[in-house]
């Protein structure tokens, strides 16, 4: 579509679609910057299995000797009922734009948070199955991803074979590499419980042949929209393990229940 029919377009959509805060009904925003500054205060990072206050999300000394492959979960915000609606209208009813202003209060948060405790690291979404991707158009946890991260060009993937972290021959330090994904098209995980997610997403996920070599002593940050039990990104974790990764963190904009 040209520019100018998008934008007659988009005019359209914004009569059928008006833009209101779904906090407070204002026009204009999804989520209006007074509502984004409300979302949860000082939020701070825990140890996901417990609840013990942890500096980034890793798991406490107690809880980590139970996690066999994933080393934390960082959560950005409660799962406030703006929120709630705002991932559910963009995973749901496809709207883009909402996911454009979630990304960027996750962006916020994530560089706010000042995540310092690791050298270079490699930022992947939560992949979901072609089948899966073909029908909604896009994958929620990739944009949430590429938003924290520098993506190079597809051609640009040579550098990794010759990729050493003490030649830092790379300056950025989240780099974006979409390198898992799903092989087994799995049903939704939302309405689940716990074991039956375990048992759902159970071997679900690969590397992708061409990252299989990289994969070794390099840390990952596994980015999803909404953590419930863990079970996904405990899988991730385990297939990036497998390969000989040294760290994997779940990075997720909220956490459900
Ligand atoms: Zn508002
Ligand atoms: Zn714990």
């Amino acid at each position: 579509m040209k520019k100018s029919y998008l934008k007659i377009f988009q005019f359209f959509l914004d009569i059928i679609f008006p833009k209101n805060c779904y906090g407070c009904k204002k026009s204009g925003k999804y989520i209006c910057e007074n509502c984004r500054k409300n979302l949860s205060k000082n939020f701070p990072q825990t140890c996901f299995s417990c609840g013990a206050e942890t500096e980034f999300g890793e798991f406490c000394e107690v809880c980590k000797k139970r996690e066999k492959n994933l080393d934390g979960i960082l959560v950005f915000y409660k799962f406030d009922e703006i929120l709630r609606k705002a991932i559910h209208s963009y995973k749901y009813k496809f709207r883009k734009e909402v996911g454009v202003e979630l990304s960027e209060i996750f962006r916020a948060k994530f560089f706010e948070s000042d995540i310092n405790f690791f050298s270079q690291v490699f930022v992947a979404p939560v992949p979901l199955h072609k089948n899966r991707l073909s029908w909604r158009g896009f994958n929620q946890s990739e944009n949430l991803a590429r938003s924290i991260s520098f993506s190079f060009e597809k051609n640009d993937f040579n550098f990794l074979k010759n990729f050493s972290e003490t030649k830092n021959n790379f300056q950025e330090k989240f780099i974006f590499l979409d390198l898992l994904e799903r092989t087994k098209d799995t049903r939704p995980q939302v309405g689940l419980e716990k074991l039956e997610r375990e048992k759902n997403i159970k071997n679900a996920f690969s590397v992708k042949k061409e990252f299989q070599n990289f994969v070794q002593e390099k840390t990952f940050l596994i980015v999803d929209d909404v953590v419930t039990t863990g079970s996904t990104l405990r899988e991730c974790a385990k297939t990036l393990k497998n390969f000989g990764a040294k760290k994997v963190f779940g990075v997720c904009l909220t956490k459900s229940r």
